[in-house]
Parts: structure tokens; sequence; C-alpha cells
């Protein structure tokens, strides 16, 4: 077995260089000071905005600036914690880095709604001003949400229910995270194990269908044991976005979540609408899958098993990142040459070393440096791949800050999984290409990209639809009981998967067990982006330059428009099913190639 790697052991040129954003713990303690003086100062400007544009400008800038260090701040803190989560030392700074977001939010709780007190027509012309222009995209963002602001007393009241809204997620967090026990189950050595969430997925990839059944029927009662307290905490949830809503005036607790993004609620529907369109496709994978596994009945626990194609792609961090380069050079010779400077730069911290934060992510937080890439490198495809995701971000960060000032430059959630996804078709075909004669790994690269739209596409559109229905329900006066979101759920379920599958009632608890049902309205944005992504690589590697050039463009944005805006420079019209029904074509070549090869092998 390998020696573990520590911070001591572990080369220092795979780690990431957190010096570019303070030198020492001692600078960022001097960045903290200067961010809390820096609020109560902010504070003191409550009651000046009405002086005029020379008050608003300072204002304006001096909130962007706040929030620029502020990052730094809490991005710092959260690295150095990253690198290993036992460090007292670390923990505290993070801390403090939480306390001093709050401290600012309060600090500057009067900008807004000050703001918004201006006489009318004030903002529209500051929009307008060309001493304003770093500022427009945030100044359009507050008048975005004028008609839905109250007056100052309601305000009030309703930033004093946040708390109560909170309680149902709150209450669920502590149920699943800390109170409930999944019990026991059995794993492919025959020994009982602890059943957790996390553990799941592992056992749900088990070759030994005794395991993955027990596991997952085991995990669906273990939730519906409280099923009747996690309805109820769900309807609470459901109500306090209901509230909220009714509250500020929108027409359904779905319009008020996507209106701070001006994404319409046809953007929703038509998701739905379009990946409807796709099942038939789906359940012709999952056919496939079927005789794949040698089942004569698919049941819902069968369709995470890693087929076995005896291929693998197994490359060093050095060697995977020479492939990732190659594979989005489609992307241009400067973006090659600019993501060549991420390992000789110290972007990414590389290997899983002792107490490091597990997972992958990509931190473009810091407006001042280059961004930060977190990984724990294995030499494996999906090894490869998440650099190449992450990586994604990183770049799609590096050009909008580069090319935006700090207030308009940190891009919102709608747009954020396209460079990422992007850069992963870009790898798919890539190697498609490189491994043309190679059956195995042919069925290997496509039966993941297959696996990917099945979790991203169809698994995400089904949550949002279930979000959408329950809303729905509370809207029209039905209680969320247990039962009656069981049932609903069942039902979609049976509409995805049942076609080519047996669908066994425990899945009718699934719903209980996804921590994304307390942000509402959120999953439909993965599946949104991930076809957005499909539909730009495919248009990048037709070899378009006016294509290209668009998705170039798109990088640079950040934030500084609205995100369908954003997509539609890039060449993609979300407001459209077209990009999605472009994805689910691409979902149907795979689908008949794979057939191909695999009824090829069975020949
Ligand atoms: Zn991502």
């Amino acid at each position: 077995m390998e020696q573990e790697l520590t911070r001591a052991t572990v080369d220092p040129k795979y780690t990431w260089d957190v010096t570019r954003v303070y030198a020492d713990d001692a600078q960022w303690e001097k960045a903290f000071e200067q961010v809390k003086e820096g609020g109560k100062a902010f504070a003191a400007l409550a009651g000046t905005l009405a002086q005029g544009k020379e008050a608003i400008l300072h204002a304006c800038q001096q909130y962007a600036k706040l929030n620029e260090q502020l990052s730094g701040v809490y991005c710092y803190a959260m690295m150095k914690q990253n690198e290993d989560t036992t460090v007292a030392a670390y923990q505290a700074l993070l801390g403090r880095a939480a306390s001093l977001a709050s401290e600012l939010a309060a600090d500057s709780a009067f900008f807004m709604p000050e703001m918004l007190a201006l006489p009318e027509g004030t903002l529209e012309s500051l929009i307008e001003d060309p001493a304003f222009a770093d500022y427009g995209a945030m100044l359009k963002g507050m008048l975005r949400m004028k008609p839905h602001t109250l007056s100052a007393r309601e305000e009030q009241l309703l930033a004093m229910a946040g708390d109560v809204c909170a309680a149902p997620e709150n209450a669920y967090d502590m149920l699943t995270d800390a109170d409930m026990d999944l019990g026991m189950t059995r794993g492919e050595d025959g020994k009982k194990t602890k059943l957790t969430d996390v553990r799941l997925l592992t056992f749900l990839g088990s070759r030994d269908r005794a395991v993955r059944k027990a596991a997952y029927v085991n995990t669906m009662n273990g939730y519906n044991k409280f099923g009747n307290a996690i309805a109820a905490m769900y309807a609470g949830q459901v109500k306090a976005d209901l509230y909220q809503a009714k509250a500020r005036g929108y027409k359904s607790a779905r319009q008020a979540a996507l209106y701070p993004d001006e994404i319409s609620e046809d953007v929703y529907d038509s998701l739905i609408d379009a990946v409807h369109g796709g099942i038939g496709t789906l359940s012709e994978y999952l056919r496939i899958k079927k005789e794949q596994l040698g089942l004569s009945v698919m049941h819902l626990y069968d369709m995470y098993v890693d087929v076995d194609t005896g291929f693998d792609i197994q490359l060093d961090i050095e060697e995977a990142f020479d492939l990732f380069l190659k594979a989005v050079a489609p992307l241009g010779e400067d973006y090659v040459a600019d993501a060549s400077r991420a390992l000789a730069e110290r972007w990414i911290d590389v290997y899983e070393t002792k107490n490091k934060r597990g997972g992958a992510y990509s931190s473009g937080g810091v407006y001042w440096t280059t961004p930060y890439v977190l990984l724990n490198h294995k030499k494996t495809y999906d090894g490869l791949s998440t650099l190449c995701h992450e990586m994604g971000h990183a770049m799609h960060s590096f050009y909008s800050n580069r090319t935006q000032p700090s207030s308009k430059a940190d891009y919102t959630i709608f747009v954020a999984e396209v460079a990422s996804t992007c850069n992963e078709i870009l790898l798919s075909e890539y190697l498609l290409k490189a491994y043309e004669g190679n059956k195995q790994a042919r069925i290997m690269l496509i039966g993941n990209l297959l696996e990917h739209f099945r979790t991203t596409v169809f698994r995400q559109t089904m949550f949002a639809e279930f979000e959408h229905k329950a809303h729905a329900m509370a809207e029209e006066g039905q209680t969320l009981t247990r039962d009656s979101l069981c049932e609903m759920y069942y039902g979609l379920n049976k509409l995805y998967y049942g076609r080519a599958c047996k669908v066994d009632k425990e899945v009718s608890y699934e719903w209980m067990r996804i921590p994304h049902f307390y942000s509402s309205f959120y999953v439909y944005k993965y599946a949104t982006g991930f076809c957005a992504a499909v539909a730009l690589a495919r248009g990048i590697l037709s070899g378009d330059a006016q294509k290209l050039a668009a998705y170039r463009k798109f990088l640079t944005l950040g934030g500084s428009m609205p995100p369908i805006e954003e997509l539609k420079v890039a060449g993609v019209d979300m407001s459209t099913p077209q990009p999605v029904c472009e994805a689910l074509d691409y979902f149907a070549e795979l689908v008949y190639e794979y057939r191909q090869l695999l009824s090829g092998e069975q020949a």
C-alpha cells in the first residue's frame, strides 16, 4: 500500500501556493482588520446616499472593495483549513471569516433599501452614467428587485422571520446528519457494515446484486421510519417559500426563486417538456444496461452498477495535465497557454494528504490572484475527468476576473457548470478519437457519458419536477403529507423509469433523502447547465470559428449580464427548448453507438 502523504511529505510543487492571496497569517490578520474597520465606515454612510451622485459612487466603490477583500479573507482561511481540517488554528480563522461576512452583511444592510428609496428614476439614470459603468450590473440587480421590495418596517418583519423560515431545513439537517441511524448492511465481503448516505453510492456500484439491493432497501426504509416527520419538515419548507413569495407579491414560489436571475418560468417548463421527450431514449439505454448486466428484470437499485469494461486510463498528475491540455486544444492556443500555467504556478493542490478535505472544487473567489483548484487526484479516468472539470471552472474565473471589474466578475450558479461540463465533453470526444479502434475503451467512455446524462439531465429534471409539483400542490391548498408526497414521487419514477425498470415501492421514499430540496428550485440548473454545455461543446468541435469565438467571449463575462443573456452570447438560447433537445439528440447518438459496440461484442 502507498504511504499516506502529509503536508510535510508531499512535494510542494503539487500543493497550491496560497501566499499569492496573503503572504502569511499576519497579512491575513491585517486584511481582516481592514475589512472590519471598512465595514464600520461603510455603515456610517447610512443616510448619506440622498446627498447626490458623488456620495452614491463612493458607497458603490466601498461596497465593491469590501466584498472583494472579504472574499480574500474567506478563501485564504478556507483553503488553509481544507489543507488539514484538524488544525484548530485554521478552524478558528475560518470561523472568524464567516463571522466577518455576517458582520459586513449587517453593516451594509441599509445599502439596498436606501438605494431603492432614492427618487424615482435615479437608479435608471445611474445605470446609463459612464461613471457607474463598473456597478451597472449591481444597480440593475437592485432595480430589478424594486417591485418586490417592501417598506422598511415590512422588510424588517420579513428579516425577523428569516430564522423561523430556516427551521425546517435546520431540523432536517439535524435529523439526517446527527440523529438518524440507517443501521447495518451486508458488504461484498459478507460482513455487516454501518450504512450511511455516503456509503450508499459505493454499495449501489457493487456487482453483487444482493449487496446493492440490501443497501438500497435499508436506506429507503431507514428514511421512511421518519417519513411523517420529514414530510412535515418539507411541508414547512414549502410553506416558508410560499409565505415569502406571497409577502413580496410574486405569483408563485417558483417565480420568486427564478426572478433574481431573470429566468422565466418557461425555461423551467420547457426543460421538463424536452426531457420528457427523451424518456424513450433513456429507456432504451436502461434496457441496454439491463442486458449488459445479464439481468432479466432491472430494478432501480441496478442502475448505478459499474460495468467492468476492463479498461481504465491511469495517469499520474503530470500525464493527466498534459492530456487535459490536448483535450482542450479546440478552445484555442491561448486558452491552452493560459491553462498550462496552472500546474507550474501551483494553482492546484493535487494529492490526498492526511486530513485534507475530500472531493474537488475550484475557487475563483479571490479577485487579485489566479484561481485555485483542490483535487484528491487518483490515477483513474475519474481523476482525469475531475481535473478537466475543475480546470473548466478555474479558466472561467481566470478570464472573468481578468476582464471584468471585481463587482461584475462572479458568475451565477445558472452558468457555473457550463465551462466545467464543456471541458468534460471535450475530454470525452478527444479520447473517443484517440481510442478509435479500441472497443473496450469506447464502451467505457460512452458508458461514462451516458451515466452523466442519466444522473444530471434526467434525474435532476425529475427532482425539479418534484419540487414544482409539491409547491403547486401547496399553492392549490392541498396538504403535503407523507402519503401525498410519496405517491407523487412514485408517479414521477414510473414516468421516467417505468418503461425499462421495475419501479419498487421503496423508491417512493427517496425524496426524503435529497437535501437539495431545502434549497428550492435549485437543481434544475444542473440540467440546463449540462445541456447548454453539450450544445456548446458540439459547436466548438464542429470547427466553426464563430462558435468558438462566441464561447470564448462567454468565458470573460463573469456576472456582468443576466445568465440567460450570457448564454445567448455563448451561442445557446435557453429560453427555447432547442439546446435541451440538441443535448438529447447527442444522448440518442451515444445510446445508438453504445448498442452497436455492445452487440458487436456479443457477436
Ligand atoms: Zn462543477
